[in-house]
């Protein structure tokens, strides 16, 4: 039996991270579940031991490059070398841009930006070196603009330039670069959305479904299924796209 690949999640403690471990996990690949809180990184990792799979905990602020060097390499040495790499972690710092402070900015750009680049470079090594290798940003439809969120519509529009460049850069190691730009999912993300915006989450959905062509909001399942799809091994000749999961056509 040849063993598993190994797939790094970030922010997979909750919402569409922890689905995204939870599918790949059933896929069987082994599974790192990162994110800043590692008591519920763990809770992530029990539910897929107790499904059948493999999984470990891993403390990781993604904004912060010692942590993501430690926690690279103690992947690498409990699990294996990480050649699925998904850059899941975020956050949001929503205000119209002449109420928008300097740390929303930088916040937004540090974890988004700056976290997926210290990510995939950290993970880039391992994939290079075994001829296969899979990294998935999560983009957002929000990077075609949307009130209230300039820092993270750029943090999202960059990541789609940063996905075509490596795409173009690891391509030839076998190392495919894509992204997934969801619309409305439900997850606490959006939970405190509705909360700032003064609203309940269901009257958040209620006015949400009316511009989605599916006819209601997205779930971290659906989002799971098109990463398990990248991260597969016979979808190596798809690279440097954006696909938008968002019930209908977003660019
Ligand atoms: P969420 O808020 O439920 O979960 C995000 C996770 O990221 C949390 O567990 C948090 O602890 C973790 N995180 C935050 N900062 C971190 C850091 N510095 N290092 C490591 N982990 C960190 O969000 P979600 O809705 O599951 O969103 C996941 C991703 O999908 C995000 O990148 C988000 O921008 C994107 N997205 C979400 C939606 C949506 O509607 N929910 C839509 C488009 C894009």
């Amino acid at each position: 039996m040849t063993s598993p690949r190994i797939a790094l999640v970030t922010g997979a403690a909750r919402g569409i991270g922890a689905a995204v471990a939870e599918r790949l996990a059933a896929d069987g690949l082994a599974v790192a579940v990162a994110d800043l809180d590692e008591r519920a990184c763990a809770e992530v990792a029990a539910r897929i031991a107790s499904a059948g799979g493999r999984a470990l905990a891993v403390p990781i602020d993604v904004s912060d490059e010692s942590s993501v060097a430690r926690g690279v390499a103690h992947v690498a040495e409990r699990l294996g070398p990480p050649t699925v790499l998904v850059n899941n972690a975020g956050v949001l710092r929503d205000n119209l841009l002449f109420r928008m402070t300097n740390d929303d900015w930088s916040t937004v750009m540090d974890v988004h930006l700056r976290g997926s680049f210290l990510m995939s470079r950290a993970a880039q090594g391992h994939m290079t070196k075994a001829g296969f290798g899979r990294i998935v940003n999560l983009s957002s439809t929000s990077a075609l603009g949307n009130r209230g969120q300039a820092n993270y519509a750029a943090a999202k529009a960059g990541l789609q330039g940063f996905t075509k460049t490596l795409a173009i850069e690891l391509g030839k190691f076998g190392v495919t670069t894509n992204a997934i730009a969801p619309g409305f999912i439900a997850t606490d993300m959006t939970r405190t959305t509705a909360e700032r915006m003064g609203v309940s989450f269901e009257e958040l959905v209620e006015h949400g479904v009316k511009d989605i062509p599916a006819g209601r909001v997205g779930t971290p399942a659906d989002i799971a299924a098109v990463a398990s799809f990248l991260a597969r091994e016979d979808a190596g000749f798809v690279n440097g796209q954006v696909i938008y999961v968002a019930g209908g056509p977003k660019d």
